[in-house]
């Protein structure tokens, strides 16, 4: 089957694509011919080498994608032909974390091409618990750009913030991915978004998304408009931290999924305390959601914004366009 693959961590030139066996699946196990898969910044960073990180080599990137079933293993209930969407995270499935559907937490936890081969290959071998159905109303490429930034959002917003009808929600980092996600949760709950971004295109695309109030963090202060806010979804970090602390109200929420600015933050626990805080950490999220994710987004609740598709050929082009961070959403890698 041809695939995109690293032998090697490092800049995108040592991406490779070529022909690689074509797995054949296990009991419980359904084999997928990828349509379109999506790039992530996971997909970059597993590149460039997470410290720690043990790949297999040859190791195939993506945890995003969409397809046909192609052949059923033992057990496994799918029909060929079904049209599918792929969720990413793999667990153990019989853990009490998997068991109450918190399976991020479980501790064997995986994500498709970061601790296992992922979706940059023709074909991909999967537990059929990872499949669901694609709905009718999204396209392969819709459908493909969808699952792990929708996933992370929708348990940032919905599950550990609640955001609610009539909350304000500050989302920093407009032009990422989860954060074009996260907006468009936060309307479509009811919620009024301050966006925030350093790029002032990026903040237009936050504006067509739905947020109601913008910040250019480069010329101002986001604080200033993003006073007793109910919940702030962030990944940006250090830089922000305090300050977000500050634009909390009281018994406010803050969901954080990442640190790009720096992670060496510092908290006043008196804020904390007094004002009962809640400071909560987020890493994907539940199986037990995306169905409700694709109803919502086949119904045209939201979207996954797409920037750009390269063929398989282009995948070192691929990663550098989304390296040098000037993409709108998705960039997607087609298998046609
Ligand atoms: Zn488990």
């Amino acid at each position: 089957m041809r695939a995109g693959f690293i032998n090697s961590t490092g800049a995108p030139d040592i991406l490779q694509v070529g022909d690689l066996a074509t797995p054949e699946p296990g009991p419980g196990e359904v084999r997928v011919r990828i349509q379109f898969a999506a790039l992530n910044h996971l997909d970059l960073w597993i590149r460039k080498g997470i410290p720690g990180q043990r790949l297999k080599f040859p190791h195939i990137l993506g945890a995003d994608g969409a397809g046909i079933v192609d052949k059923v293993g033992k057990g496994a209930k799918s029909s060929v032909g079904r049209e599918v969407v792929i969720y990413p995270g793999l667990s153990c499935g019989a853990c009490p974390e998997c068991r109450t559907g918190l399976e991020s937490l479980c501790p064997q936890y995986k994500i498709l091409g970061e601790q296992v081969g992922g979706t940059n290959a023709e074909f991909l071998v999967l537990p059929e618990a990872n499949i669901f159905e694609k709905p009718q109303a999204l396209s392969f490429e819709d459908a493909a750009a969808l699952p792990l930034v929708f996933i992370t959002a929708w348990e940032m917003v919905a599950v550990k913030a609640r955001v609610t009808k009539g909350q304000r929600v500050l989302i920093h980092g407009a032009g990422s991915g989860v954060s074009t996600a996260a907006i468009q949760i936060a309307k479509h709950l009811g919620a009024e978004v301050i966006a925030t971004s350093s790029h002032e295109e990026k903040l237009s695309l936050a504006k067509e998304l739905g947020a109601d109030v913008l910040v250019n963090t480069a010329t101002s202060d986001f604080t200033t408009v993003s006073k007793k806010v109910d919940a702030i979804i962030d990944h940006v970090g250090g830089v922000f931290w305090e300050r977000n602390i500050r634009c909390l109200k009281s018994g406010g929420t803050l969901v954080s999924c990442g640190a790009t600015s720096g992670w060496d933050a510092k908290t006043d626990l008196r804020h904390l305390f007094f004002r009962q805080l809640k400071l909560l950490g987020s890493t994907m999220g539940s199986r037990r959601d995306f169905p409700e994710i694709l109803r919502l987004a086949s119904e045209k609740k939201f979207h996954a914004v797409i920037d750009k598709v390269f063929p398989l050929a282009e995948l070192s082009e691929a990663h550098r366009h989304l390296e040098a961070g000037r993409q709108f959403g998705k960039v997607l890698i087609s298998f046609n």
